[in-house]
């Protein structure tokens, strides 16, 4: 087993129960081939466990477990076993779900999602992306799933900078490529290959359910995506109106009304313009959504990021109507929080109105927050009422 050394600071960060250890920390990594299984040691040869080992990223490497492993295979067809166990009395309500969370599951550089009876998953790393460790993946999936189909997203970004040869998104098992998946009682048309991420933002599931709990009236859905919050608020809102700019979003969310029978208006626009229109022509809201994309792509970006969203949740806020609620999110791990309520509070002063925090939400629960490993914690969703 090939042996990387790391520094106190890297031992330390380990010991302290996080994944990773970056290039900077790393005092001997000789030899090691990329993507290989590793033992770590400190610069006292004192073991720190098992990891996978990455010659491209800075994150150098990415713990597997504290014990030694020599064998990857049957740990990962284990530790998939255990993320499918742990989700099952926690998830509710849905047929659409992640299943592997990286290193929220000690799987680090593995995303894998449930989408009824199709299964989507990214390889996000050169250790995952070998032989071995796709064959244990598949295996387990095919195994303990029984899914229809088997889908890998690609994200060719990422393989570049982990330099792993360009592939595409194909099927890797099976025939099916769309299914129909139900959150909350709410029905979305999935097309395996097509849209963003691995194809529906499920991270916000429990907040759209969240979200519905409130919103009353005329609601408006900004950074709509497929219509997911627009959809929930259709139970409760008499009117519903999405925005986003992306004109095949829209008629994908579009597809999705017509499945549950609603009737929702779909706007294709630049969020910032609309809102700033809208609110100078003094149009007004009982329940607004903001859930624009990561503003924040790095901790260089934060300070832009902090101004757009001040901006967005000032406009909302003056358009709400008394006792009209803001459901107000962020997904940019760089942006904590401390700052985003920050923002959301000066926003609030901004407009002189007596703001209440009803919730302050994350997450849904199959995407687990790690507590040793601080970047497992990304989503903010705040619901706000105002008077
Ligand atoms: N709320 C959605 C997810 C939103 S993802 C859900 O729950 O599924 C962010 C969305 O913002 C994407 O659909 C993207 O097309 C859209 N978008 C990005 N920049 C935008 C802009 N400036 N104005 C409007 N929409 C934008």
């Amino acid at each position: 087993m090939p042996v990387v050394k790391v520094s106190r600071r890297g031992a330390n960060r380990l010991e302290d129960g996080h994944a990773w250890v970056y290039r900077s920390d790393i005092v001997d990594a000789n030899g090691v081939a990329p993507g290989a299984l590793v033992a770590v040691a400190d610069e006292h040869e004192k073991p720190l466990g098992s990891a996978l080992y990455s010659s491209a990223s800075q994150i150098a490497i990415r713990m597997i477990s504290t014990a030694a492993v020599n064998d990857l295979s049957p740990l990962l067809r284990k530790r998939m076993q255990e993320a499918i166990a742990y989700r099952e009395p926690i998830v509710r309500d849905t047929d659409a779900y992640r299943i592997v969370f990286s290193e929220a599951d000690f799987l680090p550089g593995l995303i894998v999602d449930r989408y009824n009876d199709l299964i989507s998953l990214q390889v996000l790393t050169q250790a995952m992306d070998t032989e071995g460790a796709r064959q244990a993946i598949l295996a387990e999936l095919s195994e303990g799933l029984k899914p229809q189909a088997i889908v890998e997203r690609v994200d060719p970004r990422v393989r570049e900078l982990e330099q792993l040869p360009a592939r595409s998104s194909s099927l890797l098992q099976g025939e099916k490529k769309s299914t129909v998946i139900t959150m909350n009682g709410v029905r979305f048309h999935h097309d395996a290959l097509e849209g963003q991420k691995t194809g529906a933002f499920l991270d916000q599931r429990e907040n759209y359910a969240a979200a519905a709990q409130y919103a009353r009236g005329e609601a408006l859905d900004v950074f709509c995506y497929h219509g997911g919050f627009a959809l929930h608020l259709a139970q409760q809102c008499s009117k519903v109106t999405g925005v986003d700019s992306s004109r095949p979003a829209l008629e994908d969310a579009d597809r999705n009304a017509e499945l549950n029978g609603r009737n929702i208006e779909w706007i294709e626009a630049n969020a910032f313009d609309l809102l700033r229109d809208y609110a100078s022509a003094g149009q007004h809201y009982d329940a607004i959504v903001l859930d624009p994309p990561a503003f924040a792509k790095n901790k260089s970006s934060l300070e832009t990021a902090l101004r757009g969203y001040k901006e967005l949740n000032l406009r909302a806020l003056k358009m709400l109507r008394p006792g009209g609620i803001l459901v107000t999110c962020s997904c940019s791990y760089h942006v904590s929080p401390t700052d985003f309520l920050q923002v959301v509070i000066q926003a609030a002063q901004d407009t002189r109105r007596t703001v209440r925090l009803l919730e302050s939400r994350t997450q849904a629960k199959d995407h687990p927050i790690l507590l040793a490993v601080a970047e497992t914690a990304y989503l903010k969703c705040l619901i706000l009422t105002v008077s």
